[in-house]
């Protein structure tokens, strides 16, 4: 049941639901590896745990034979007898939640691990992955395999080793010890429980199929909110509550409509597993206790059938609900091994690099031909020559559309010319290191600036991490930045980005926001608190971007 709440589940909005990848058995090993030793005692603290497990009922059974002996005879000490078996059950209690916490504290060590591991190399892969990538992808998807499918996959294989593991064992012991009990019965319990875990297991399926429509309708609703709330500027501006107001309303009366649907499969798949099971529990007695009746079975014995078939039906309960996670589990790990395996067509490092000396900065773009490679049959640019002579200030002025950004990407390598080439002093950039390019040779201030959540200070210096303190204010000063940072109570040390709040007022009051020169696009979403100092930036940038969408500056290498 808990696999049909809607909240368990990730928003399905996240999901990409085209082309499942395959799971990467080999990559999954390297994974493992290292925690194979530890993995090791887990699993043997875990059977072990599962042993245990299926000695319990067995001598519950005994307990209860010496009870009955009692209630019929009272003569003797029930006490001195039983205690020996008392002191068993309570050492096996007491092992059983030992061994339960080592394997659980090992699983959670491993998976933890394991999880960091991932996360660190997915990330890493897809900081190396082309533009071009990232033009297809969507950052909240890319952002999911880190978090959410990490997660998923984490937890799948903790409960495979620790439910699966267990479950399996104790169906198999229990089994065993109902077979020597009562063959009779233990043959009634194999058809009766098989039949009613068929039932359970496609309600079950028809109930998952409504909670992902229920999560999908959520996130329809949530994305309309999400649309409304960011673009709340364009909704006012043309008067659009009213409409905005209906259009989540209606989305959320859908999704009202569909957890309610859920709501009531859930109740009805709670209401009859109950009768299902007390059924089998009165069936087992009835059964039991006419074999009791005929002398066939002891009380006892009546008594350690039914704790073990409970055990047997709890542990197939989970089996069956740890099969729908193996399979959202292993979806999940191959969607998160899928980036990790993809190279970049444009490597980070690698290729030659011009001393510093020879390094003139003479830019030039020879018969370029180039189309965006998600838009293959639209050519940007076609037979396009340019050539820039070092030291000089060059702007590239058009229309709108017209192709300079693409200029500027095809310079810094963020791609490759479909044809002809791009050299810096006579050389081809796809021969020279691209680290080496965008690190020390080109400074590139986008139109779109992006903060991110530390200081002024060490976002001034993300372009060159050693830059002293003094360049950094020279930086400022150039950009007149500097007068309106020291005006902010904190200076250089004012935290900006995403998770600012409470950011001071920068001077100039609203002037400060617009971009001051013609141009189509507008501040990105990515800078928050639009009436405060982070204008600031935008100044800067925007200063910075009217002298010229890029400067080569090949002797100073790349400033801060
Ligand atoms: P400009 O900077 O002169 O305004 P751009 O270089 O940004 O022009 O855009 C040139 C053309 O390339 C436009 O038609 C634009 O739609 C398209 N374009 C720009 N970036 C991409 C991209 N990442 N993917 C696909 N097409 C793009």
């Amino acid at each position: 049941v808990a696999l049909c709440e809607p909240e368990e589940a990730p928003p399905a909005r996240s999901r990409p639901r085209v082309l499942e990848p395959r799971f990467n058995w080999t990559l999954f090993w390297q994974f493992l590896r290292p925690h194979l030793l530890v993995l090791g005692a887990a699993v043997v603290l875990a059977l072990g745990a599962a042993l245990v497990n299926v000695q319990i009922p067995l001598l519950l059974g005994q307990l209860v034979e010496i009870v009955a002996k009692y209630t019929r005879d009272h003569v003797g000490s029930f006490l001195k007898e039983s205690r020996s078996l008392s002191t068993h059950l309570l050492l096996l209690y007491g092992l059983q939640g030992l061994l339960t916490f080592g394997y659980l504290v090992l699983l959670s060590r491993i998976g933890e691990r394991m999880a960091v591991d991932l996360r660190r190399a997915l990330f890493c892969n897809l900081l190396r992955q082309d533009i071009e990538f990232f033009d297809a992808k969507k950052t909240g998807q890319l952002v999911s395999r880190l978090t959410t499918d990490v997660q998923e996959f984490k937890s799948s294989f903790k409960l495979v080793i620790s439910q699966g593991l267990r479950s399996c064992t104790q169906v198999a012991g229990c089994l065993v010890s109902l077979s020597m009990l009562s063959t009779r019965l233990t043959l009634l319990l194999m058809v009766a429980t098989p039949a009613l875990m068929g039932v359970g297991t496609l309600m079950g399926s028809a109930l998952r199929k409504l909670s992902r429509q229920c999560q999908e309708q959520v996130a329809r609703a949530t994305g309309v909110a999400d649309e409304a709330l960011g673009n709340v500027r364009t909704v006012r501006a043309f008067a659009m509550e009213q409409r905005e107001e209906e259009r989540y309303g209606a989305e959320l009366e859908g999704s009202r409509c569909k957890a309610e649907e859920l709501g009531r499969g859930i109740a009805l798949f709670q209401g009859l597993s109950n009768i299902a099971f007390n059924c089998m529990v009165l069936g087992t007695l009835f059964v039991g206790g006419s074999l009791v009746a005929g002398q066939q079975l002891t009380g006892g014995d009546l008594m350690s059938f039914l704790v073990a078939s409970q055990t047997v039906q709890r542990s197939m309960a989970n089996l069956s609900i740890l099969f729908g996670q193996v399979v959202r589990g292993l979806s999940a790990g191959a969607r998160v091994f899928e980036y990790m395996t993809l190279s970049p067509g444009i490597p980070l490092s690698g290729g030659c690099s011009l001393p510093r000396e020879r390094l003139r900065g003479s830019i030039a773009f020879h018969n370029v031909s180039f189309s965006y490679p998600c838009r293959p049959g639209f050519p940007v640019l076609r037979d396009f020559s340019l050539t820039l002579p070092p030291g000089k200030i060059v702007a590239l002025v058009g229309q709108s559309g017209g192709g300079k950004t693409t200029v500027a990407s095809l310079l810094e390598r963020f791609y490759d010319p479909t044809a002809g080439m791009v050299t810096l002093d006579g050389q081809d950039l796809r021969t020279l290191d691209p680290s080496w390019l965008r690190g020390q040779v080109i400074g590139f201030i986008s139109q779109e600036p992006v903060l991110f959540g530390t200081t002024i200070m060490e976002n001034i210096r993300f372009g060159k991490v050693d830059a002293s303190d003094e360049e950094v204010y020279a930086a400022a000063r150039e950009a007149n930045a500097h007068e309106f940072i020291i005006s902010f109570p904190e200076g250089y040390n004012t935290i900006v980005g995403e998770f600012r709040h409470g950011a001071p007022h920068g001077p100039g009051g609203p002037r400060g926001l617009g971009r001051g020169g013609a141009g189509t696009r507008s501040w990105p979403q990515g800078i928050p608190d639009r009436d405060c100092g982070l204008r600031g930036q935008r100044r800067l940038s925007g200063d910075r971007v009217h002298a010229g969408w890029f400067r080569h500056k090949p002797a100073a290498g790349k400033g801060a």
